[in-house]
């Protein structure tokens, strides 16, 4: 017989090898599969394990022991205080991602109604964080992953977001002649041979969503370049980027005729995200 206490123990030495996060992936893990709340799993430690039960939690740490990252075998990640369903079919979103929150949000006024893009939603992480704290904003949300919007709108349900608008589209593609005041977007931007990609939780993430052509510069030139046209006079483009993209990044904006370039750094004060307007 083993109790709650020591799966727990057992179950941190384990993923030691695997995870840096070993003891929060344990508890993770073992509320999950055993439907408990963290609350429940410390207060209810001495409660011994059925055979059952064991067999379940043993099948999601091998997952975990094998470098499946924790959020797919759970299903949820949290951003922005919301819990987000995640499948391996979407990214999964990252706390310094929440930086092109903050600065969209910074520049979204409550009146008039705000028309906002986020392209590549994946799990819909930043239009619905947006979409929350400015419910009088309208969001298209695009994705060129048809599942990753299904999660996307799964996830706008499960937080009865109403405000944002799911849509099929290649970057601005299925846009058409639609116009926003502020784009937004968490492109692609690792480069293919970036050893990163082969290590942890990115192995088993859609390289889709992680890696693009030109050094990872592609889908962030693409995007700059095509959102010109879809921006209103003075709109604004927001972009998260690699933490050695930044000059170069901003050097492209500058060129395309873009004004108001301006860096910002995550909250490990690495260089994250540019902002520009477009003026004319
Ligand atoms: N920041 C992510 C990583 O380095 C990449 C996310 C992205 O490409 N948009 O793993």
């Amino acid at each position: 017989m083993i109790t709650l206490a020591t799966a727990l123990n057992e179950t941190t030495q384990r993923l030691q090898k695997t995870s840096d996060s070993a003891r929060l992936d344990a508890e993770l893990l073992l509320c999950h599969s055993l439907g408990l709340s963290r609350t429940q799993l410390f207060t209810r430690d001495d409660e011994t394990l059925s055979a059952s039960s064991l067999e379940n939690c043993e099948q999601l740490i091998q997952r975990r022991e094998q470098g499946e990252p924790l959020a797919y075998i759970i299903g949820i990640r949290e951003f922005w205080s919301m819990e987000l369903s995640v499948n391996q079919h979407t990214l999964i979103p990252r706390p310094e991602t929440e930086l092109l929150v903050k600065l969209a949000l910074q520049h979204i006024d409550q009146e008039p109604a705000f028309h906002i893009a986020d392209l590549g939603t994946g799990s819909g992480a930043i239009a619905l964080a947006i979409a929350k704290e400015r419910n009088n904003s309208h969001i298209d949300a695009c994705d060129i992953s048809t599942d990753a919007l299904a999660i996307a709108k799964h996830n706008a349900r499960k937080h009865d977001i109403t405000n944002v608008a799911f849509q099929h589209s290649d970057w601005f593609k299925s846009l058409q002649q639609k116009q926003y005041e502020l784009i937004v977007s968490n492109p692609p931007y690792v480069a293919p041979n970036d050893i990163h990609l082969q290590q942890g939780d990115v192995r088993f993430e859609p390289a889709t969503a992680l890696s693009a052509a030109n050094d990872g510069y592609a889908d962030l030139y693409t995007i700059a370049e095509h959102a010109i046209s879809h921006l209103k006079p003075g709109g604004h483009l927001l972009l998260e980027h690699g933490f050695e993209q930044q000059e170069k990044l901003m050097a492209q904006l500058r060129a395309l005729g873009y004004s108001q370039i301006n860096a910002h750094n995550d909250y490990a004060q690495k260089p994250r995200a540019v902002s520009a307007q477009w003026i004319n």
